[in-house]
């Protein structure tokens, strides 16, 4: 399933990417790496990823025409990418699939991931689960105070939540440790990366098993719009990690025409220091080698990671993919960033006028869409990717919204278990 115009047999995109991994993890490299080739050009392997795909996932997703908003705002048709009603409720589980079909060659019977907001240790839990894996998830113990409601569910999923406590124990935290993990217990573990990052092939795999989305929104806007031959003029997606942005755009990057814009989190705006956009201000982000490859990072003047802020955790990371870094650098993708006000403000009007609830990550998206559609022609399509659903962002939104009804019910559980 690869694309010529940006396929990375090298490992790099232009100047980005690599493996740069402590000599002790290179067999492990190798192996994923020889594995990953065979499988890529196996029909039989994506014969049974299209199969659970289909039936584990609910693929294929919708690509449902947004018609109130479109009408509302009078510029061009708004088509969105349903991810969110996959199991698990967003795009992760397209590449925990996958992996989880890759381990299963491999012979191996473990699997490790790391986690921030723990949606990504959702997706691999489950696959876990399904598919008989031993399965552990590094989490910063700041993730896991903020996020119970996921580690509730990936523990009662059967799998073993590690907190982490060194760092910000936050998500790069966690990487580390499940690097220093994958080191100590390679011969029966499979380090599965949740996002289009890391050392190679994990930028690639991840890729390919997210180019679904792209893939399938290209043929339903054919048969949607009665015409063989159309294209979007306009793709949108957020932008953290960079996994469901390059699953959008993966079967479009070739199609000069086609438009394609990375939404990334503005935080409390740009110029306050306090977001996770690593293309919004040239001089907070430099290239780096991180975590086993060479990307643009969000660093502190003496070369560490940055501490970022965004009010989606999916977003809020301070590398981004490789191959985004060299769309960036060759200006095939443009990069914005929208703040936690506008996703706020933009997931209300989604709410309200299509009776979706996109999650937060996903808001930063539409946030753009809904600016985006205003500029363009009636005839004009553009596709935004709906990464995930909001449901898990309850606690979060209700903050946001200052909700009293919210704060009420909270107090009265707590006052059962608690006391007054
Ligand atoms: C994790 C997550 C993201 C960000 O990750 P990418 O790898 O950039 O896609 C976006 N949306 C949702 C719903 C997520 O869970």
């Amino acid at each position: 399933m690869s694309d010529s115009t940006t396929s990375s047999t090298s490992g790099y995109f232009g100047d980005f990417g690599g493996a740069y991994v402590p000599e002790v993890l290179l067999p492990a490299i190798e192996e994923t790496q020889k594995v990953w080739d065979e499988v890529k050009n196996d029909d039989a392997f994506w014969a049974e990823y299209l199969h659970y795909a289909k039936i584990f996932i609910g693929r294929p997703s919708p690509l449902y025409f947004a018609e109130n908003l479109t009408k509302k705002i009078g510029g061009g048709k708004i088509y969105v990418k349903r991810e969110d009603l996959n199991h698990t409720g967003a795009h992760k589980i397209n590449n925990a699939l996958g992996q989880a079909l890759l381990v299963k060659r491999m012979g191996k019977t473990r699997i490790i991931t790391e986690t921030g907001a723990g949606q990504n240790g959702v997706a691999v839990a489950t696959v876990c689960a399904k598919f008989g894996f031993d399965c552990t998830v590094y989490m910063g113990e700041e993730d896991i105070a903020r996020q119970r409601p996921n580690v509730f569910w990936m523990e009662n999923l059967g799998a073993k939540v590690i907190p982490v406590t060194s760092g910000t124990k936050t998500l790069k935290d966690a990487v580390n440790e499940a690097l220093r993990d994958w080191i100590t217990n390679v011969n029966d573990t499979h380090y599965m990366i949740g996002s289009a990052l890391g050392a190679a092939p994990f930028p690639e795999m991840v890729k390919e098993f997210q180019r679904i989305i792209g893939r399938e929104a290209k043929s339903q806007l054919r048969e949607l719009e009665n015409n063989s031959e159309i294209l979007p003029d306009k793709l949108i997606a957020c932008v953290g990690g960079g996994s469901n942005s390059i699953g959008l755009f993966a079967d479009f990057i070739s199609d000069k025409n086609v438009e394609l814009i990375g939404v990334e989190a503005g935080g409390d705006g740009v110029e306050t220091g306090r977001h996770a956009a690593r293309f919004g201000n040239e001089t907070d982000a430099k290239i780096g080698i991180v975590q086993g490859y060479k990307s643009i990072f969000l660093q502190t003047p003496d070369g560490q990671l940055r501490e970022t802020s965004s009010i989606s955790a999916g977003l809020d990371y301070a590398g981004i993919g490789p191959e985004h870094a060299y769309l960036h650098a060759i200006g095939r993708v443009r990069y914005t960033n929208a703040t936690d006000k506008e996703a706020i403000s933009a997931l209300k009007t989604v709410m309200k006028y299509e009776g979706m609830i996109p999650a937060l990550e996903s808001s930063h998206a539409w946030a753009e869409a809904l600016k985006q559609a205003k500029t363009m022609k009636k005839d004009e399509i553009l596709i935004v990717n709906q990464s995930g659903r909001g449901d898990k962002d309850i606690f979060i939104v209700a903050d946001a919204l200052a909700d009293e009804k919210w704060f009420t019910f909270l107090k009265k559980k707590a006052s059962v278990y608690f006391g007054k």
